[in-house]
């Protein structure tokens, strides 16, 4: 039980990963897009996008963040990834393209560095 728990968290920790970094390279690619060829934004810079990326990234970083803090009792992964998902939040309401896709990547790598040490605290916990 309790391990079948944890595969599926280290699991989570993986995904949130891999989805903070597509982001990341989704918001770089339509900032080079449309600053340097003013082409794409109507379409990559769909806020539908970021707004399913963000709700995602929430519940993600809820079970596996939240749920890992519980057990290795380091609040710092789950206070970076609170950050990382207000500039997400901030980046959504932000006026303009380009400060939208600034700020998306700055909490989608906030996120991201959260998940990291998540892993490695939860992994320092199983050697232990
Ligand atoms: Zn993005």
């Amino acid at each position: 039980m309790t391990s079948s728990l944890s595969w599926i968290r280290r699991r989570l920790d993986r995904i949130g990963l891999s989805l903070s970094v597509l982001c990341a390279v989704h918001c770089v690619g339509t900032l080079v897009l449309v600053a340097g060829l003013g082409i794409g934004g109507s379409f990559l810079l769909n806020p539908a996008i970021h707004r399913v990326g963000l709700i995602m990234a929430m519940v993600i970083v809820g079970v596996a963040i939240g749920a890992g803090a519980l057990r290795h009792r380091q609040p710092a992964p789950f206070a970076i990834a609170i950050m990382g998902l207000a500039f997400m939040g901030a980046g959504m309401a932000a006026p303009r393209e380009g400060e939208e896709a600034v700020l998306t990547i700055i909490g989608v790598s906030l996120v991201a560095c959260a998940h990291v040490l998540n892993v490695r605290h939860l992994h320092r916990l199983h050697h232990a």
